[in-house]
Parts: structure tokens; C-alpha cells; sequence
């Protein structure tokens, strides 16, 4: 099973998760926030995205996190969104994986 172990922060606009595997991948805040699953951000019926990219700033940055049931991030944005759900699988097969000989 995929869980997260620990959750970091080195700037605002990215994150780090540390799963239990000892596996870390980082995220970017903007990249995150462009893949919500949310129902106004996808078309629920043909998974179409109808989010528009334009209409998140550049700098979007996270401001909160929590962990929702045992299965998903819930990202509070800085613009304010705060309704998609992130299932832990999903999120750490979009992360990229952060190489331990770099640290
Ligand atoms: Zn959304």
C-alpha cells in the first residue's frame, strides 16, 4: 500500500513526500494544481480537463495540507481552490522521484 510518510515544504510552490518505502518525490505546487481531479476542474462523465491554465497564476504556491481518509491529499492552493482530492497512488506516480545520491 502507498502512504506517505512524511510531507514537506521546501518553498511554497513545491512540495516533498517521503513514502513509506523511503521512496521521496518532489511536486510542483502550479503542476498539481493543474492536474486536479476536482468535478470543476475535469468533466466528470469524459474526464476531459475543463480547467484553463491560463486562469492559474504562475506563481500558484500550496498553503495547506491534509490527509483525507487513508487514501488522499487534500492541497489548499493559494488561489483559493481546495476541492481536489489526490489519491496517494496517483500523486506518487506523477512526482518525480528525488534521487537520494543528490541530497
Ligand atoms: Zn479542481
Amino acid at each position: 500500500m502507498i502512504e506517505p510518510v512524511r510531507f514537506e515544504q521546501p518553498s511554497p510552490n513545491k512540495v516533498r513526500i517521503t513514502w513509506r518505502d523511503k521512496v521521496k518525490t518532489t511536486h510542483a505546487a502550479r503542476a498539481l494544481r493543474l492536474e486536479c481531479p476536482c468535478a470543476s476542474c475535469v468533466d466528470e462523465l469524459t474526464g476531459r480537463k475543463i480547467l484553463d491554465p491560463d486562469s492559474v497564476p504562475s506563481d500558484v504556491g500550496i498553503v495547506d495540507a491534509d490527509i483525507v481518509g487513508r487514501y488522499a491529499f487534500r492541497f489548499t492552493f493559494s488561489d483559493g481552490h481546495a476541492t481536489g482530492l489526490y489519491a496517494f497512488d496517483r500523486l506518487r506516480a506523477a512526482g518525480d522521484v528525488v534521487d537520494p545520491d543528490a541530497e
